[in-house]
């Protein structure tokens, strides 16, 4: 006797496309096939008409966070117990935010705070990067095969200091040598190097440049962290990775020359991944202009039309493998508080639109086929950080994580179809198609437009990546 008994939908699966119903026990997925009349289920959900999916996998969140945009004042992002409520309504079962790690600390000390903020509180499953940022001492870099061991086999790293140094402002960056130390044991232990990667020299000489010429409206953003910061930055993070035998995962890649390059390095059979956001894909730096323009805003920058086509060429081929948000998620006057190049409000709120806008702006709109659609919202970033195949795949043995989507949903989205925060960025976007139930390990979070899920429901999941995702370009 099944659980649950998902019957009459289109279901998204590596072999292909079908009409095909699932079968759930308890937490898991026991059979995705034809439809034998013969089969019992406590529960059997009629999804005719509509689309399964694997449950969208959100890879870079930054919940419960220092703002660190306004250095005089100690705000912080929403934290899990408000945003993930709208994951769940978004179709996102899995979180990945981060952990991290500044002199004075260590990733023992940073984790296990991190996994106390968590616990209970995250109405989806979660794990965290571990961040790597300023002059960290050798010690911090022998712990890496101890996070490996753990579960937590991805690290981040950002080339630069995003913004001007302040006092008030934690230090980002991570100079090459140590980079390429998180590298070098990344590589022995299995692990995988995440990279925020712009030219710190480039960009804060831009900055320096452009106050000098009184430049410093927000509106300038895309030419201070510019499309050339992005290939010189991704072009020398590539050279340390091939040197240094580590799988590399871009984070928001935002030009074309980022995914040129990563198409490149692929091209030499490298273990190199990218993801964009889907801001980054529909908007670009002529937004900026509007009344709410900086809502789209995250650093590096929105660039261009061509950047735009770009990345959905690399979504929709190959060279961009996973979708994210760089989930940020603050109230609208924190987001448009910064009005100027150094002090615009990063991040985004979107996480809970992602898949909508993805299946709308990719499938709908450019011909993504279905199971591209569940690979850059799901399947890639599972493989990628180690979560597959318990989780980003309909296939028996994996967690019964799914979310459902009625193509046949077809309007103008308000602020009535998000539920964090006072506004979305997405209000007055043209939607086709959207998530209209999520199940988390078998049960029904969300349905009919209801929260079903609790809070803690969530769990910590530990991840192991697959040693063929970091010898070759594998998803
Ligand atoms: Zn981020």
């Amino acid at each position: 006797m099944l659980d649950v008994l998902i019957q009459g939908a289109e279901v998204v699966t590596p072999q292909g496309v079908g009409h095909w119903s699932i079968g759930i026990k308890g937490e898991q997925i026991v059979s995705v096939g034809i439809s034998e009349p013969a089969i019992q289920a406590h529960r059997v959900i009629d999804a005719k008409g509509k689309i399964v999916v694997p449950g969208g996998i959100e890879p870079h969140a930054h919940l419960a966070s220092l703002i660190g945009m306004q250095p005089n004042e100690r705000l912080f992002t929403l934290g899990p117990e408000d945003d993930t409520y709208g994951m769940a309504f978004g179709g996102v079962t899995t979180h990945l935010d981060f952990v991290f790690v500044h002199p004075g600390t260590d990733i023992a000390t940073a984790l296990s705070r991190r996994l106390e903020r968590w616990k209970d509180r995250s109405y989806v499953d979660y794990s965290f990067h571990i961040a790597l940022g300023g002059a960290l001492p050798a010690r911090v870099f022998d712990q890496i095969p101890d996070a490996i061991q753990q579960g937590f086999p991805s690290f981040k790293v950002f080339t630069n200091e995003v913004l001007p140094p302040h006092p008030g402002r934690r230090p980002f960056k991570l100079d090459f040598g140590r980079i390429g130390r998180t590298m070098e044991q990344a590589a022995r232990h299995g692990g995988i190097v995440t990279v925020h990667a712009e030219d710190d020299d480039i960009v804060q000489f831009n900055y320096e440049r452009f106050k000098e010429q009184g430049l410093v409206d927000g509106t300038n953003l895309h030419l201070v962290h510019s499309k050339l910061s992005e290939k010189l930055a991704f072009t020398r993070t590539i050279q340390l990775a091939a040197a240094t035998g580590a799988a590399v995962y871009f984070v928001h890649t935002s030009a074309r020359e980022g995914v040129e390059s990563v198409v490149e390095a692929r091209g030499h059979n490298l273990p190199i991944y990218a993801e964009t956001l889907h801001h980054y894909a529909c908007f670009n730096a002529e937004d900026y202009r509007k009344p709410r323009g900086f809502c789209y805003h995250t650093y590096p920058s929105l660039k261009y039309p061509e950047d735009n086509q770009a990345l959905w060429e690399g979504l929709i081929r190959d060279g961009l493998s996973t979708t994210a948000t760089d989930e940020y998620p603050t109230s609208l006057e924190i987001k448009l508080k910064g009005r100027n190049i150094d002090d615009v409000t990063g991040g985004n709120l979107g996480a809970e639109a992602r898949m909508g806008i993805v299946y709308t702006e990719g499938v709908v709109k450019r011909g993504m086929s279905l199971q591209r659609f569940a690979e850059v919202t799901s399947t890639n970033a599972a493989r990628i950080l180690g979560l597959y195949p318990r989780k980003g795949v309909i296939a028996p043995g994996s967690d019964a994580d799914l979310c459902v989507i009625d193509p046949s949903f077809k309007k103008k989205l308000t602020r009535e179809d998000f539920h964090v925060s006072d506004y979305s960025p997405w209000e007055g976007w043209e939607a086709t198609g959207w998530p209209v139930m999520t199940l988390l390990r078998g049960k029904v979070i969300v349905a009919n437009g209801k929260m079903l899920g609790q809070l803690g429901d969530g769990k910590l999941i530990p991840r192991k990546i697959d040693p063929l995702i970091l010898r070759r370009p594998a998803c």
